[in-house]
């Protein structure tokens, strides 16, 4: 256990699972309250426990952001929960990936709900609250297939190019008052939601010159440094860790 965030709140979306799991454990390991969100409560409920047993601080708030309704509901509650949130992280995603002439609208709004739809109403609702604080860290996680084209991913690509463009946006519109905006871009990461794609993780892993796939706590590493005073003066960046994989 470090302090560096104690103190602080955060709010974790998609915290039940994969890298969104990574990120609360380690937050609270620095010292924050963490607001452990996402749709299964008894996923949620042991990440939670397994916060408290490490000596950290951590609750459940459930939510399936479907709408602008339930962000703000999920912000609503999140904050209530802790008495403020300090640190949001928009983790929560999908990532079907497909050939554009197969997917369907539904699809289509499927994807663009919750990897944008979603972090926009959630900072709709947070982040005037920081900016009247002074103070507070928001962090998106894009994806490396967001920075180039590739075969199969346009929905998934162009989703979380939105959320890129959109931590630019907020870094203009809330850094004046003292709300860092950015996103970290994972490359291929060894999650529950990536295990079904066995081989095919390696395979896109293999073009980047680390060559293997990221493990989650080295995606959480990242966050922790946006969240903390130790990028202070980072606003609207966008932090590459996908072992080396578009700067090549
Ligand atoms: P994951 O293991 O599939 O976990 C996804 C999380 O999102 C789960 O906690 C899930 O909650 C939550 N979620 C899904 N639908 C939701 C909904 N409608 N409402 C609320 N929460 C919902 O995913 P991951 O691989 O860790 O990926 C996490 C993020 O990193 C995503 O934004 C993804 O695009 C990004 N990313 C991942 C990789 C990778 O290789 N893994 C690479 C680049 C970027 P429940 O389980 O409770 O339903």
């Amino acid at each position: 256990m470090s302090s560096e965030l104690s103190g602080k709140t955060a709010l974790v979306t998609g915290a039940t699972s994969g890298i969104g799991k990574a990120i609360a454990v380690t937050l609270a390991g620095r010292g924050a309250k963490v607001v452990v969100s996402g749709r299964d409560e008894k996923r949620g409920e042991q990440v939670v426990a397994a916060i408290r047993d490490m000596g950290g601080q951590a609750v459940f708030v459930g939510s399936d952001l479907h709408d602008a309704a339930t962000a703000r509901s999920l912000a609503a509650r999140a904050t209530q929960a802790a008495g403020h949130i300090d640190i949001l992280v928009n983790n929560a995603g999908i990532y079907p990936f497909g050939p554009t002439s197969q997917t369907t609208e539904d699809d289509f709004d499927d994807v663009f709900t919750l990897n944008v739809k979603a972090p926009y109403f959630l900072v709709a609702e947070l982040a005037p609250e920081m900016a009247k604080r002074g103070d507070g860290a928001i962090i998106n996680i894009s994806t490396m297939v967001a920075e180039f084209g590739a075969d199969g991913m346009s929905l998934y690509g162009s989703s979380k190019a939105a959320l890129v463009l959109l931590t630019k946006s907020w870094a203009a519109e809330y850094g004046p008052s003292g709300v860092r905006v950015n996103a970290v871009s994972p490359g291929p990461t060894r999650t529950e939601g990536t295990a079904g794609m066995g081989d095919a993780l390696d395979q896109l892993a293999a073009a980047g010159p680390a060559g293997r796939p990221g493990s989650v706590d080295e995606i959480a590493e990242a966050v922790a440094f946006l969240a903390s005073d130790r990028s202070s003066f980072v606003h609207g960046a966008l932090l590459p860790v996908d072992g080396g994989r578009i700067a090549v």
